[in-house]
């Protein structure tokens, strides 16, 4: 157990997407000094792709191991988005729209799941409507977190990328990077899709890939929409401003980040289908992000089992974003040895 309660503990974080920038927040707040260091520029990867609905998509179809999580994040974020825009002046779009799910799914199962975990849900025909589904627009969450780390006396430096961790006697010794050595009393990696590759041997068994996820963006004057809505893996989201954000695919194609024709067209199709307003709507951007991906969508998230002073925050594969402010609180209560919120073995690094 480390005592991390002054500033003299000093801990390097790795990767500033969502999971590094909430980890960091969370050190800072309980009195830490955190450097964050970043290959490129601050929350450029999954967490800028993503949708930022704060919720597995059909959560029924989940593990309890995935649902604790994210309802414990789900739960956590209408203040952290408050509490954020008030100090920094940013503001993450936290908004409770709710999300409406069109069929097929298992009504059931669907209905047990949303009883058994005190979640409201309405049913409209066919359709389930979820009304605490919330979301927030990622680069403004990205941006406020940022600002809140540097408040904090958080330090970043971009443009530096982890080559090597380099361990010695059972704990970490610096980690070796573009800009030169860097050493500290802890080290918290939260590389994304890269945290496997970054970790090398001392990864052992924490399976973490890339999945790459296309979106495209369109601009109507007003929210085409009221909600979410949600048909299979095909979502609309619907921002205030009028931009409404269609999503996504699932493709097990490396670190490629490039979109391609088949996935605009095929998206292009399924959301029409859906809102016909699409029809004659230009696509005015595409992008893809890598999601780190893991067995059962079920993060990693806690110390290494032989390198003491070596963390690993990563993994939350399809909902990084809603897990992101739970998982760093268990994190932080493992470093610091303090009461856990969630039961913490099912996120063990073995
Ligand atoms: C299309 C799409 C839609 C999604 N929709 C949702 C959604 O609606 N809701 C939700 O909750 N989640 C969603 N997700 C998933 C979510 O975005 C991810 O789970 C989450 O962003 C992962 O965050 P992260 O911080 O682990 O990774 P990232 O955001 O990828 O951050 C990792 C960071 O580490 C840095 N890094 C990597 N290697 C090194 C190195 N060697 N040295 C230094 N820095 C390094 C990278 O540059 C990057 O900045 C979506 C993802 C995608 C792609």
């Amino acid at each position: 157990m480390v005592k991390i309660m002054d500033r003299s503990h000093q801990f390097l974080v790795i990767g500033t997407g969502a999971l590094g920038l909430a980890t960091a927040q969370a050190l800072l707040q309980q009195g830490a000094a955190v450097t964050v260091l970043e290959r490129g520029f601050v929350g450029r990867e999954a967490s800028w792709a993503g949708g930022g609905i704060l919720s597995p998509l059909c959560p029924w179809d989940y593990s309890d191991e995935v649902s604790r999580l994210a309802l414990r994040g789900m739960a956590m974020f209408g203040d952290l988005a408050e509490s954020l825009h008030l100090a920094t002046g940013i503001d993450p779009e936290y908004q409770r729209g709710g999300m409406l799910v069109l069929p097929p799914f298992d009504v059931r199962a669907a209905l047990a799941w949303c009883a058994a975990r005190g979640m409201r849900v309405e049913q409209r025909g066919d359709a389930l409507f979820l009304p605490d589904v919330a979301q927030v627009r990622n680069p403004r969450l990205l941006q406020a977190l940022r600002a809140q780390v540097v408040q904090l006396g958080g330090r970043i430096v971009e443009q530096c990328e982890v080559k090597q961790v380099v361990a010695q006697a059972g704990r970490v010794k610096h980690l070796a990077t573009t800009l030169g050595n860097f050493s500290a009393d802890s080290y918290i990696v939260t590389a994304g899709a890269w945290s496997k590759v970054l970790l090398g041997e001392h990864a052992l068994h924490a399976d973490i890939k890339p999945v790459r996820g296309q979106m495209l963006l369109f601009k109507f004057d007003a929210p085409p929409l009221p909600h979410v809505v949600l048909r299979n893996d095909l979502y609309l989201i619907p921002r205030r401003d009028g931009h409404l954000l269609v999503g996504s695919t699932r493709e097990d194609v490396g670190f490629d980040t490039s979109t391609t024709d088949e996935a605009r067209a095929m998206l292009l199709q399924r959301a029409t289908a859906l809102l016909p307003a699409l029809q004659n709507r230009n696509v005015i951007k595409h992008w893809a992000g890598l999601r780190p991906a893991s067995p059962g969508n079920i993060p990693t998230i806690g110390r290494h089992p032989h390198l003491q002073n070596l963390y690993l925050n990563s993994g939350h594969f399809r909902y990084g974003v809603t897990m992101s402010p739970a998982s760093a609180e268990m994190l932080v209560n493992e470093i610091d040895g303090a009461p856990q919120m969630l039961d913490v073995t099912p996120y063990r690094w073995t």
